[in-house]
């Protein structure tokens, strides 16, 4: 009968030599060089023999015995090493850590097939000496667990080098923006005074061709604005926490605004909204300005990513102290696997050849900022943002649904934004 072998080692040597004995007994070998590659190999495949080499890259070789040993599947599974006769020690800590038998080193191509067949058919090597493989094991406790503290300690360095290269990333983006933001508000004002010279409007008067390249300049114009925004506001909501401008502010009015804002755009590509003022709350606490924002990053993600001719519904209920409402839409909607990620800054879950760069066009996309802000947004609110979607589809259009979850008297969160730790403030526009 063929059974599956499964060898973990590094060295290209003794794959070569077992895999010739397990090939020659007829049997299957799968190979992984890293412990926890063997060990998700190991997990899927079941294998009936472990192999593994006690000198692996990411982890020992007696940590990997003893992980597949704390697994019920692997109670009765065998699992051996490589190792010299004469390391005794080395051999009674393998025993203790889980394994249940040696292949001698140098290893023997004679009678390795001999040995693969004996572990097969559930032959261990047992300890000669009990005592002795007690005090080992005690022993391999305290080293295991010391060499627990210093791979957290390593895990911790590693983190903080992390938090410090994202920082570095944070504060670099911040400062782009703003040193991006003085010489476009300059641009702005030298295009509206182009704009208004009066040769120039004369100019246009005779020529109809020169208002168009205008108005081009001036939308590229209003849309890098935005983009720098955008980033300011990210970088706010990433470095410190918002503080929130609180008063009694109506949702349904909130909404009504964002709706005019996309007037234009919801005509232009034909999307009907639904949306019912009276299911919504007229008395909340929150602050009006970034719960503007948030709906309206949530509905222009709606407008961009559903075709012409779909439909966007609100939906709104009251639960005890808290508001949840909802946007859904008739769009390309997202794989789940994205769920969560779109959430995180610069995530995008479609082609990103497919990318353009408007707010209102059909899957114009964006920097991947807008639910970033809004995740922080309803955060710094004491609340919770969401999205339900069957799935990403463009022919068929599952659509999404975002949903808010809102205190009805927000409590400031005093979390910092995104659920990230909170860095000193720096100088803001
Ligand atoms: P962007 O500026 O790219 O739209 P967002 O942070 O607003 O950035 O959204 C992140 C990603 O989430 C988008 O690029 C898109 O892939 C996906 N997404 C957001 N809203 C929707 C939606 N209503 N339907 C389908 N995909 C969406």
């Amino acid at each position: 009968m063929q059974r599956k072998v499964l060898l973990i080692s590094r060295s290209e040597k003794v794959t070569a030599i077992i895999k010739n004995a397990v090939e020659e007994r007829g049997h299957r070998l799968a190979v992984a060089m890293r412990a926890l590659d063997g060990l998700d190999i190991a997990r899927e495949h079941k294998p009936d023999l472990i192999i593994a080499d006690l000198n692996l890259s990411d982890m020992h070789g007696r940590e990997l015995a003893t992980t597949l040993r704390a697994e019920d599947s692997f109670q009765g599974v065998p699992i051996v090493t490589i190792l010299p006769p004469d390391q005794i020690h080395e051999r009674d800590l393998c025993i203790a850590a889980g394994f249940t038998g040696f292949l001698d080193e140098p290893l023997m191509p004679e009678v390795l097939p001999l040995q693969v067949d004996f572990f097969l058919s559930g032959g261990v090597h047992v300890a000669d000496d009990e005592e002795r493989v007690e005090q080992a094991r005690t022993e391999y406790v305290q080293n295991f667990l010391k060499g627990l503290e210093a791979r957290i300690r390593e895990l911790e360095r590693r983190n903080d080098e992390l938090q410090r290269i994202d920082d570095m990333k944070d504060t670099f983006i911040q400062l782009t923006a703003h040193e991006l933001r003085t010489p476009l508000t300059l641009v702005t004002g030298y295009s509206r005074l182009i704009e208004d010279y009066p040769p120039l409007r004369r100019l246009m008067e005779n020529d109809l061709g020169i208002a168009p390249l205008l108005q081009g300049l001036s939308d590229s114009i209003s849309r890098m604005q935005s983009v720098i925004e955008d980033l300011l506001t990210i970088s706010r909501i990433m470095t410190r926490k918002i503080e929130l401008n609180m008063s009694q502010v109506s949702l349904a009015t909130i909404i009504k605004r964002v709706l005019a804002n996309y007037q234009e755009a919801l005509r232009e590509r034909h999307l009907q909204v639904f949306f019912n003022a009276a299911e919504f709350p007229e008395n909340m606490r929150a602050d009006e300005g970034l719960l503007y924002m948030m709906i309206l990053n949530l509905m222009s993600n709606a407008i961009k990513y559903t075709p012409d001719g779909g439909s966007i519904t609100f939906r709104c209920e009251v639960k005890q102290n808290e508001v949840q409402f909802s946007i859904r839409d008739t769009g390309i909607g997202i794989d789940p696997e994205y769920h969560e990620r779109i959430f995180d800054r610069m995530t995008i879950s479609h082609d990103i050849n497919a990318h353009t760069t408007s707010k209102t066009t059909f899957r114009g996309g964006g920097l991947g900022l807008g639910l970033a802000i809004c995740r922080g947004i309803v955060e710094a609110h004491g609340g919770r943002i969401w999205v339900e979607s069957a799935g990403y589809d463009v022919n068929r259009l599952p659509g999404s649904e975002f949903f808010v979850l809102l205190p009805l008297v927000a409590v400031p969160s005093t979390k910092p934004m995104n659920s990230i730790r909170r860095l000193p403030s720096r100088p803001q526009s």
